[in-house]
């Protein structure tokens, strides 16, 4: 590693400490060699030093009355990190680990990603410590209200739309579109993930788990390889876990695993979509319902992920896509999944493997590794295609989304692909994904001066 790098990165650990925001910037800055190497612009004009500090960070308290009808407190913040492309661009995590330093990791990779979609977006992140889970609807709109109350006042369609993350979907975007509307008298594009009969887009809620697969078909088919009859490891179980396994059932693979925290489930003879639908979508139940209703699959439950035993990797497969989130793919897990035959990963997630696990990965010859931000990129990419239409004040139909979804990602996968090529790192997509999606926004950043 350089020392220029080297001390961006001692300066991350100085001001940020040593958490999932450094390692994302290592992963990031590290492949950022050779670019630097060959075009001295960007070192000249300091353009690191800037990009790893967000434009504007805001954390703000929430308060509100729980169905116990006492006061509950907690933090909501957003990341307003690089908007060079575009207005801020990213999800809201509503999780118990949310914290700044996972924001922040999680609107660092958004940059990229959101730059890789072609789209005008740039990138950011939210959220707040809220765990949605097991709450009442009522209990879910009050805090989503509350929420709505101090974000709306740095939101706007112009200046950053977020969207959904872990813990927030449609029903959480309704209820922040609600109060977003009664607190400005707007009626806009400001949120992504709406409804289809308010102003959202065909294809969003599938559009993650379904850009993973055709990023995938699209690397495995320059490799001469595809995806008809593969067998397939899968962990999650929110929308993109089930629109992976949706898509990759449609192109003829096998996907036999999801998982939640609590455990997961084998199902040999395939997962049946219907009934994960029927219990995630509608009960809002966990990955066990599944296996209770499901003759032949299996439940083990872990009662603690710690190093090396994500019991999901444990289940032999062609291939894998880690779609829970960050950090589910270790070394030992990789390890496992590669002696039982594993030979390809494609990242549902956000960053879902740890740099020893993406070395591990890089380093076999005979292994294919589509990294989250270009393989996850569709979600945000039919994010930005709802904004068009929003400001369009248009509709298009199922298939003219899916069509220019699955456009961006081959686009994406051969934008990754030629600019590892050009930087002598042919199959490196970690290298090529993170030069292309760096490329435009630090041309933007220099074009648009010291500011
Ligand atoms: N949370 C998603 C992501 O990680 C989507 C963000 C969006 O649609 O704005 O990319």
């Amino acid at each position: 590693m350089s020392t220029y790098i080297n001390g961006i990165l001692q300066s991350i650990k100085q001001s940020n400490g040593d958490g999932v925001f450094l390692q994302a910037a290592t992963e990031v800055l590290q492949s950022l060699e050779p670019i630097l190497k060959a075009e001295k612009k960007y070192q000249n004009h300091n353009v690191l030093e800037r990009l790893v500090i967000p434009e504007k960070t805001s954390i703000f308290r929430v308060v509100y009355t729980g169905d116990d009808g006492k006061a509950k407190a907690h933090f909501g913040y957003r990341v307003q990190f690089n908007s060079a492309l575009g207005p801020y661009k990213g999800g809201l995590r509503f999780h118990p680990s949310v914290n700044l330093d996972v924001l922040k990791f999680l609107g660092f990779e958004q940059i990229f990603k959101n730059s890789l979609t072609g789209l005008m977006m740039g990138g950011g992140k939210g959220g707040s410590n809220f765990d949605p889970k097991g709450k009442s609807d009522a209990e879910i709109m009050r805090f989503c209200q509350a929420f709505m109350l101090e974000l709306s006042k740095i939101i706007g369609a112009n200046t950053d739309v977020p969207a959904g993350d872990i813990g927030v979907g449609g029903r959480e975007i309704g209820y922040m579109f609600g109060a977003y509307k009664k607190i400005t008298n707007l009626f806009n594009g400001t949120l992504t993930g709406k409804n289809i009969s308010w102003g959202g887009s065909l294809v969003r809620p599938e559009a993650t788990g379904y850009g993973c697969v055709y990023f995938a078909y699209e690397m495995l088919k320059k490799a001469k390889q595809s995806l008809e009859g593969k067998t397939c490891a899968v962990s999650g179980s929110g929308n993109v876990a089930i629109y992976t396994i949706e898509k990759l059932q449609e192109l003829g693979a096998k996907a036999v695993t999801i998982s939640d925290s609590s455990g997961f489930v084998y199902d040999k003879n395939g997962i049946d979509l219907e009934l994960l639908k029927e219990i995630k979508e509608v009960k809002r139940g966990r990955v066990s319902d599944y296996a209770k209703l499901r003759k032949g699959s299996v439940y083990t439950e872990v009662k603690k992920y710690t190093k090396g035993t994500n019991g999901v990797w444990s289940i032999p497969c062609d291939g894998a896509f880690p779609s829970a989130t960050q950090n589910e793919l270790n070394l030992n897990d990789i390890k496992t999944l590669y002696n039982n035959g594993c030979r390809f990963v494609a990242e549902g997630a956000n960053m879902p493997s740890t740099l020893e696990a993406i070395n591990f990965m890089l380093d076999k010859k005979d292994f294919l590794f589509a990294p989250a931000k270009a393989a996850n990129a569709g979600g945000v990419a039919t994010s930005g295609l709802e904004m068009q239409q929003n400001a369009a004040m248009t509709q298009w139909s199922f298939k003219e989304v899916d069509e220019k979804l699955h456009r961006i990602m081959k686009d994406i996968f051969y934008n990754t692909y030629e600019t590892a090529k050009e930087f002598k790192y042919t199959g490196n997509l970690v290298v090529g994904s993170n030069i292309a999606g760096f490329k435009k926004v630090a041309d933007a950043m220099i074009d648009q001066g010291y500011i």
